[in-house]
């Protein structure tokens, strides 16, 4: 069973080799002439936390309608375990999904709303008082059971929509949103417990997000859309680490983006010309570049060190401290630099007490290593 990328990194539990329970091949989906999905092909494997993460309007939702049978595309197939479903209805397919608003039946306890489904398949009664108390368990909502929707929180509301989601033993859930009606703090707790839930019982989770730390949080990999396209699919660490377009880059965290030319490339070591670096900077890719090229050079602010000296070398840059955000554990530095250039860096405020603290106005050095950054191409 995969598990949460933070323990088991996903490329050591799958390879190409694994038949994929997913499959959206060239999957468009247009609605007028606003193309919602376009081309869109997707791999999603067995036991996976996976995320639909995007701004608004990038079609989300839209992919995840597609998923459930809600919409037919336009054009493309879909593949659950190796079945074209792409014109099966909602309820032929072997997923359940989680609607964002919930969608409880008020007249209904929670335990007849968990039993809903159930009921409707004809399980015998046993069966079903069964297996509702084992949903009602696995989201700890037990002395609820008798409750109706009305007399429960947010929260509540939301662990009752999960348990009646699960209790068919859907192959695939997909959640809209799940946490979304959720303050900040029940969100967050929440969202470690949804992945306990996920991993225990080895279901495959599609949820759409626009939260990216959420994404980053709970997924074994995130598929980040933008306008109806896919702009990366990777693990979190991966998207954060090495965002491969400049889209991923800018939308996951801060990052300083320096636009340059490829002068040469031997191995993996890329020397780039930047003159809004003032120099030459290196970059640790194994990918063949043309000399010549037009790049950009992503640095995560946290990769970025202050040095002494060395000023000749690559990826080393010089610059004068304007502001400075003190956020507890850590400070930001915003640093312009003699090309006109601002640039961030992160210092932890441990390591800061235990030098001479940094303040405005100072001039500094800083460098990051070869390998502590990326080459953007689109
Ligand atoms: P949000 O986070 O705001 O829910 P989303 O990423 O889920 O956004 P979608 O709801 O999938 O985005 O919408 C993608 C695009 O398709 C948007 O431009 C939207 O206006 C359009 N769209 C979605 N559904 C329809 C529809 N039924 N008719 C016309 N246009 C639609």
């Amino acid at each position: 069973m995969l598990k949460h990328d933070s323990k088991t990194p996903f490329a050591e539990l799958n390879t190409s080799e694994d038949e994929p329970i997913i499959e959206i091949q060239n999957v468009t989906k247009t609605f007028g002439d606003v193309y919602a999905v376009d081309d869109v092909s997707l791999k999603i494997y067995q036991g996976e936390f996976f995320s639909l993460l995007g701004a608004s309007g990038c079609g989300k939702t839209t992919l995840l309608r597609l998923l459930a049978g809600f919409e037919t595309p336009t054009a493309g197939r879909i593949l659950l375990d190796g079945q074209d479903v792409t014109h099966l209805p909602p309820y032929e397919r072997p997923l359940n999904i989680m609607l964002q608003s919930y969608a409880l039946f008020p007249h209904m306890s929670v335990a007849d709303n968990i039993a809903f489904g159930l009921k409707q398949e004809n399980m015998p009664k046993a069966q079903r008082v069964e297996r509702v108390n084992e949903m009602m368990q696995l989201v700890q909502i037990e002395k609820l059971a008798n409750r109706k929707p009305h007399q429960l929180s947010g929260g509540q509301k939301q662990r009752v929509a999960l348990a009646r989601s699960l209790a068919k033993h859907p192959k695939i859930l997909l959640l809209d949103e799940p946490l979304g009606a959720l303050d900040k703090k029940l969100r967050e707790e929440t969202q470690f417990e949804l992945v306990n839930i996920q991993e225990r019982l080895g279901i495959t989770f599609i949820i759409v997000t626009h939260d990216q730390e959420e994404a980053m949080t709970m997924s074994s990999r995130i598929a980040l859309l933008r306008d109806g396209r896919v702009s990366q699919v990777d693990t979190p660490r991966r998207l954060y680490e090495y965002p491969s377009t400049r889209y991923s880059a800018s939308f996951i965290g801060s990052i300083n983006l320096f636009e340059g030319t490829v002068v040469s490339q031997q191995d993996d070591q890329v020397l780039i010309d930047s003159e809004e670096a003032g120099g030459q900077l290196r970059v640790r890719h194994s990918q063949p570049l043309v000399a010549g090229m037009d790049v950009t050079v992503a640095v995560r602010p946290e990769k970025v060190r202050v040095t002494e000296g060395a000023e000749q070398e690559p990826n080393h840059v010089q610059g004068i401290i304007k502001e400075i955000a003190y956020l507890g554990d850590v400070s930001i530095y915003h640093v312009d630099l003699p090309t006109g250039k601002r640039i961030q860096f992160t210092q932890s405020n441990i390591q800061a007490l235990a030098e001479q603290p940094l303040t405005w106005e100072e001039r500094v050095c800083l460098s990051w290593q070869a390998n502590s950054c990326s080459i953007l191409v689109e």
